[in-house]
């Protein structure tokens, strides 16, 4: 059986169609339309372009920026706003004529990687996206953890932990609250410290070029960056004490974080060790379409 899995993004909308061991045999990209019927009517249209490729038809999985409540069935907290208070899933599944699911983006990222990707293997993976925001979602055997609010892995929106007396009241966050963790290790809040403390370069990239030629900027703002960082995921360790860290995003393809982090979580690990191997992600920008469609499972029994 085949299995589609759709990223549904704030700009672009993208389909992969796997076969049951994962191997994609159909891709399509399409600009993501400003209103939830045109949205609807281009999943559908997509959905039936790829079935008359195969020849027969898929199981549907779709990964929102936002999330589905469980409480109202409608969608909340998207930053494609145009799907806020929509209950997607029943409404496609009438369009679509089979049952659909969906889960919030970074869940799909942390499925897909958990079936077959960096954390294949894994029982409880935790996959942290570190891009111009930050995200985090919860695996467990495969399976999306969702949570009663539908807010599992919402990590990102807790204040930053162990903060020293100048990360006080530094920013606010656009989910109503201040200094949240989202604000300090985002690519986005990576950035704003580092200008804040005098630095210059326009980019991560630029900052991260200029701490291997040894500016003090970039190497002090980087320091704060890795400290904060492991701060936060040393919370994540004590309550969940996932298996696995898979890093996605922009910000995972800076390799030293490899070596400073693990170096840096026993110091905020309680019982100070830590063995928890924090990895990159094995799928990149495709993790999303693919632990879409893996939401309908891997070995078809869910
Ligand atoms: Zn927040």
């Amino acid at each position: 059986m085949y299995r589609i899995g759709i990223d549904l993004g704030g700009t672009k909308i993208a389909l992969v169609a796997m076969d049951a061991s994962g191997t994609e045999v159909f891709r399509k990209q399409t600009p993501t339309p400003f209103t939830y019927g045109e949205t609807l009517a281009i999943i559908v249209e997509l959905v039936n372009e790829t079935e008359a490729f195969l020849g027969q038809q898929a199981s549907v999985g779709i990964g929102i920026p936002g999330i589905l409540s469980p409480i109202t069935q409608r969608v909340k907290n998207a930053n494609a706003t145009w799907l806020n208070g929509h209950p997607m899933d029943s409404d496609l599944a009438k369009l679509l004529q089979r049952p659909v699911r969906i889960a919030n983006d970074a869940n799909c990222f942390a499925v897909s990687e958990a079936v077959d990707g960096a954390g294949a293997g894994k029982h409880l993976v935790f996959g942290v996206i570190l891009g111009t925001g930050c995200g985090a979602g919860v695996a467990i055997a495969q399976q999306v953890h969702q949570g009663g609010n539908g807010i599992g892995g919402e990590w990102g929106h807790n204040p930053l932990p162990w903060m020293r007396a100048d990360e006080f009241n530094t920013t606010d966050c656009f989910c109503g609250n201040r200094d949240c963790i989202e604000t300090f290790v985002s690519g986005t809040g990576f950035l704003r410290d580092y200008h804040q403390a005098g630095g210059d370069a326009a980019s991560v990239p630029e900052l991260m070029q200029l701490m291997s030629e040894g500016d003090p900027f970039a190497t002090a703002a980087f320091a704060r960056f890795i400290d904060r960082l492991a701060r936060a995921l040393a919370h994540v360790i004590n309550t969940l004490d996932p298996d696995v860290l898979v890093l996605g995003g922009g910000l995972s393809n800076i390799d030293t974080i490899y070596q400073r982090l693990p170096l840096l979580l026993p110091q905020y690990v309680l019982g100070r060790e830590c063995a928890t191997p924090v990895v990159k992600n094995r799928h990149g920008a495709a993790s999303g379409m693919r632990g879409a469609a893996w939401l309908w499972g891997p070995d078809g029994l869910y």
